[in-house]
């Protein structure tokens, strides 16, 4: 990008006074479909895609269109709103207004100083100042779930019973009844962000989707932040089911002393300065989604964990891995039905 030039008169910087003159700049230099490529969500910038904030294979709810003045807007037709590209930032990061101002003003190159400013994707990653505490979300009252709750999600997911007993005896797991149906929830100790699903594995009928993020939550908060202090080794995940998988392979490996999984609640969201000490000196294994979204988050996530001081960072293909249906694994909780000729590719997964 060279439009730097057009706030440079022969090399003298040409002073923007107000914020919304610079937000302008910003807009001008970095528009929305811009950003939204560099933020991995390319294949969202159109005027009828689906939606990066919401899981929904089905209807395209989300729409990038520029409005009646010719600046760029996005909206989700379901539930998770729309706005600009600072309101993009406000949601993909968590982050306050003020913060993906700022944020996004500095990915433009628009700054106070006229400083050089971030270009790339690795200068998006940059940390940030921590943004001032959001305020705690109120959840739904929770349950450790019964038997039954256990029976029918372990069949559901595929995943063994001692993993959701590890991930209810951790916190990890909780079920409760919403909106008249029974849910498995993910969520953990700190309780600031959380993510229901139906025991039926049905979507909700309110948002068309399967994935129900809790209001108020913090959705850029890494599952398992708490735990994650005390293990030498992180798995990193995309999503509750792979969660469950995970914590499923450590107990297969017998590897309960030296790994814990941590989970990002969506492919869209960026791990935030505030989680980056629980990742120092660690070593960290990613395990991507085999889909576009999924491969741009681990490639995303990878650059923040260099920043993090992760030791080592590495991810885990599952390209030629097939399922006991023949179908392609295209996920971590997909290994759990692995085809029998392709399970020993599994017995390096955690080294
Ligand atoms: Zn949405």
């Amino acid at each position: 990008m060279n439009s730097t030039s057009s706030l440079h008169a022969a090399g003298a910087p040409v002073a923007l006074s107000s914020l919304s003159e610079k937000v302008a700049e910003a807009k001008r230099r970095l528009p929305l479909p811009l950003l939204m490529e560099r933020r991995g969500l390319r294949d969202h910038a159109k005027p009828s895609a689906f939606c990066p904030f919401h899981e929904n294979t089905r209807t395209k709810a989300f729409s990038t269109f520029q409005d009646e003045r010719g600046l760029w807007r996005w909206k989700c037709h379901s539930q998770c709103g729309g706005g600009d590209e600072i309101t993009l930032l406000e949601k993909l990061d968590g982050l306050p207004r003020s913060g993906a101002t700022r944020q996004f003003l500095e990915a433009a190159g628009v700054e106070t100083r006229f400083e050089p400013g971030p270009r790339s994707l690795a200068a998006l990653a940059t940390p940030r100042p921590t943004p001032p505490p959001r305020p705690l979300p109120v959840f739904p009252e929770m349950e450790r779930g019964g038997s039954d709750d256990l029976a029918r999600l372990a069949e559901l997911r595929a995943v063994s019973a001692s993993a959701l007993l590890l991930a209810v005896s951790v916190g990890l797991l909780r079920f409760a009844t919403l909106r008249g149906h029974r849910a498995w929830i993910i969520t953990d100790g700190e309780r600031v962000n959380a993510q229901a699903r139906r025991l039926d594995g049905q979507p909700w009928e309110h948002i068309e989707a399967k994935a129900w993020t809790l209001a108020g939550s913090h959705a850029s908060h890494p599952i398992g932040r708490p735990l994650a202090k005390t293990y030498p080794n992180v798995m990193l995940v995309e999503g509750g089911p792979d969660l469950l998988a995970a914590l499923h392979f450590i107990i297969c490996a017998g590897q309960l002393c030296a790994w814990c999984p941590v989970a990002m609640l969506g492919a869209s969201q960026r791990i935030p300065t505030s989680a980056f000490p629980i990742f120092e000196r660690k070593r960290v294994r990613i395990f991507p989604h085999t889909d576009p979204p999924g491969r741009d988050a681990a490639r995303f996530w990878a650059l923040q964990l260099a920043q993090a001081a992760a030791a080592r960072i590495d991810a885990f293909s599952f390209a030629g891995l097939r399922r006991a249906n023949g179908e392609p694994v295209q996920d971590l909780n997909d290994c759990t039905t692995i085809h029998a000729a392709d399970a020993a590719q599994l017995k390096d997964m955690l080294p």
